[in-house]
């Protein structure tokens, strides 16, 4: 069985801790505060540990769509726009081909990832063909396109990534209710849309919300309703996120990279840039830094019922030293030259560290 040694200081929610830890297989078998003796076989790594980064919303398949990007989202992303003419008429091979550019891109570093898959049943089989094992696990979140039976869908994903709050969403809602899976929907990006049909629904988790009013998001932080914010992607089409606007309400936030035709799928650059736009509103430093982390890492997740489906997976969000058994969903990044990290080790992963600096990344499997 190949079995992996990681050495160094896991970012807890304490804070560092000196820590070895042994993965035999996908899982861990051994943690230890002193020195645990590596098989002949066994790879070790050394470095900051951390439980890997979550991608809380993607669309992974428009990839190789990109060009000089059009300024407004409605001419790229929305239905008719550039994005999706790409989708309809791509062929298969090179939608797949896409689909895994932008798995390259996310995997180091991150242990799972929301994709809000387009097309239907025909963007579920791309996907399925694009998987490998060395990929994060994808929690593919379906639509319903013409022709495609919504139970049917249901069983071969993780749940729906409605894109609008329109249509008959109380059957769709109902369906995955009872199948237990994830009910997730975007919902005011660039207009205000209605927050107590948004909230009647119920959904897992909630995109965007960036033109809701202050009312809305203390409703959604009263019912503990997560919302994916996807800083970079807004920033291309000339939106801002007000994210300590968000934070000060009590929101439950969570970062997403997007669409892959807007920005690069890379959850480092994702944390770095949600880390200015505290930074400019007056939130600074280490703490800044922390707020940053626990969106990027799943650790706000804690409480809520995606957090909950997540766990069951097998996926831990607790911001604690792993226990004997788990799956490893933990990564290694490259200590910093300054031991001075020590004193803001948020800091150092929010604003220093990039994919290059990811030594290992554990893949506790995928899900097709
Ligand atoms: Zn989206």
């Amino acid at each position: 069985m190949n079995s992996d040694l990681l050495s160094g200081h896991m970012i807890t929610g304490d804070g560092p801790v000196r820590i070895n830890i042994l993965v035999e297989g996908g899982r861990i078998s051994q943690v230890s505060g002193d020195e645990i003796e590596p098989g002949p076989e066994t790879a070790r790594y050394e470095g900051i540990i951390l439980q890997s980064l979550a991608d809380m919303h993607t669309h992974m398949g428009d990839n190789l769509a990109r060009g000089d990007l059009p300024p407004n989202l409605s001419d790229v992303v929305l239905p008719g726009g550039m994005k999706h003419e790409f989708l309809e008429r791509t062929p298969r091979s090179q939608l797949t081909r896409s689909m895994r550019s932008s798995l390259d891109e996310l995997g180091p570093g991150v242990s799972f990832t929301l994709d809000y898959r387009e097309s239907g049943s025909k963007g579920l089989e791309v996907l399925n063909e694009a998987l490998s094992f060395s990929d994060p696990m994808v929690f593919p979140l379906t639509r319903v396109v013409p022709g495609d039976d919504p139970k049917d869908l249901l069983e071969r994903s993780a749940g729906f990534g409605i894109p609008s709050l329109s249509g008959d969403l109380d059957h769709l809602r109902e369906i995955t209710g009872k199948a237990g899976k994830i009910f997730s929907i975007h919902a005011s990006e660039t207009y205000r849309e209605d927050a107590e049909a948004l909230i009647s629904l119920q959904p897992d988790q909630v995109v965007h919300m960036i033109s809701g009013t202050i009312s809305d998001w203390r409703m959604l932080a009263e019912l503990k309703i997560p919302v994916a914010v996807c800083p970079r992607s807004n920033a291309a089409y000339g939106m801002r996120v007000p994210l300590k606007e968000m934070v000060a309400e009590g929101l439950i936030l969570n970062l997403g990279t997007d669409n892959a035709i807007s920005s690069r799928q890379d959850m480092f650059r994702e944390m770095e840039h949600a880390w200015y736009l505290l930074r400019t509103s007056g939130i600074t430093g280490e703490n800044a830094a922390r707020k940053i982390f626990e969106m990027a890492s799943g650790w706000n997740l804690k409480e809520t019922s995606l957090g909950r489906m997540i766990t069951e997976y097998g996926i831990d969000i607790s911001g604690e030293p792993p226990g004997i058994g788990q799956l490893a969903n933990l990564s290694v990044i490259r200590y910093p030259a300054s031991e001075k990290w020590l004193d803001a080790p948020f800091s150092h992963i929010v604003r220093f560290a990039s994919r290059s600096d990811v030594l290992y990344t554990g893949r506790p499997r995928y899900m097709a």
